[in-house]
């Protein structure tokens, strides 16, 4: 075995270092141009983010939770309606549905992808139901053909949460092009990350693009004509000149994870644990690549001992959190998001992951289970 590495579950410097000069020459521009608000960069990071999706409208806004939260808002959702959303998920998702004053109304998960379980979806629909958010969480779609039928046959809204979901597809199309509107995170540890908070919020519907920008920059209709009161969730100019520089890398790296998941998935076959699944019609962006083991604390611990940080997104489904107490969930009312998350694990797994990294993490793993 090779000498003890030290292998983060992240590592921003390391795609930085790949692209130093872009990224410098693009926060430079910026301090040049003072270009901090609403300026062109903002703009070119939203014509370019749209023709990646090939969707017609993006709008930035300051992160991935408040574009759900504006989303939600310019569809009308809130007090008196019920929002469903997926029991295993990031709290952001819940916590929108709840900002706009609307119902959060969990569906359980697949155990197969982690992603929301249509026929629970089925079961939650109540004459009060809005809207339907699916999460195609750690870069696995969600089964977008069943939501929308489904959404189709109760007439509901659909929000996708592709904030883990740069460029994934469902039957060949690209995930944030099936519902009403989707929302993206481009916090910096995503597949496609800022140096900060950042956002945004695609769709097809020019009508509800004018009103989440709108909604984004204080009701602003033009200056000093403001048609409705507004909040301030902007995506900042420096955040979007940064963007702008790793935008045109998303492919690449896109396709790096997908490899490194592919020599994972070799190497540790054949072990006690469950590897993480790929639907035949979808592609999946490894976000995260998640694993699931008996024994994850002792696993995550020796790992840890051999220098091989990992983390678990997330250690409890939201309906078990003390947040949603109020809503008096018992863990067996989700089932399987109960019992993955009790066993999921999340391997380092980004772009500039090296075969020598991987090779040294599946031999720990071989060597500890
Ligand atoms: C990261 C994330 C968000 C929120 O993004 P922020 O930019 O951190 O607000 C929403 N949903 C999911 C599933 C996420 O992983």
């Amino acid at each position: 075995m090779n000498a003890a590495l030290n292998i983060p579950l992240v590592d921003l410097h390391a795609q930085y270092e790949s692209i130093k000069s872009e990224i410098d020459s693009a926060i430079s521009q910026v301090i040049k141009e003072s270009g901090y608000i609403k300026s062109r960069f903002v703009g070119e990071f939203e014509k370019s983010f749209a023709a990646l999706l090939g969707i017609n409208h993006c709008i930035g806004c300051a992160n991935g939770t408040d574009a759900i939260e504006v989303v939600l808002r310019a569809l009308g959702v809130g007090q008196g309606d019920e929002v469903i959303v997926p029991a295993h998920t990031w709290i952001s998702t819940s916590e929108a549905v709840t900002s706009v004053g609307a119902k959060v109304v969990f569906a359980d998960t697949t155990s197969d992808y982690f992603t929301i379980n249509p026929v629970d979806v089925q079961k939650k629909i109540t004459s009060k139901t809005k809207a339907i958010i699916p999460v195609h969480l750690y870069g696995h779609p969600a089964p977008m053909n069943k939501i929308m039928e489904i959404a189709k046959q109760h007439k509901l809204f659909v929000i996708e949460d592709c904030a883990q979901a740069h460029l994934a597809e469902f039957q060949g199309k690209k995930i944030g092009t099936f519902g009403d509107a989707a929302t993206f995170s481009f916090f910096p540890g995503k597949n496609l990350g800022a140096y900060g908070d950042a956002g945004g919020i695609v769709t097809n519907n020019e009508e509800l693009s004018t009103l989440c920008r709108r909604i984004c920059d204080h009701g602003r209709a033009g200056k000093h004509d403001h048609s409705l009161e507004g909040r301030n969730s902007r995506l900042d100019g420096l955040q979007a000149a940064i963007l702008n520089a790793k935008a045109p890398h998303l492919h690449k790296w896109t396709e790096l994870r997908r490899s490194n998941a592919k020599k994972f998935n070799q190497a540790l076959s054949g072990l006690s644990l469950v590897l993480p699944k790929e639907d035949a019609e979808c592609k999946h962006v490894y976000h995260l690549y998640v694993i699931q083991v008996e024994n994850r604390e002792a696993v995550s611990e020796k790992l840890l001992q051999k220098g091989i940080h990992t983390g678990v997104h997330y250690p409890r489904a939201l309906p078990n959190l003390t947040a949603y107490s109020y809503l008096n969930h018992s863990p067996s009312d989700f089932p399987v998001a109960t019992e993955v998350t009790s066993k999921i694990l999340s391997l380092p797994l980004y772009p500039e992951l090296s075969d020598k990294q991987i090779d040294y993490i599946a031999q720990s793993l071989k060597s500890i289970l």
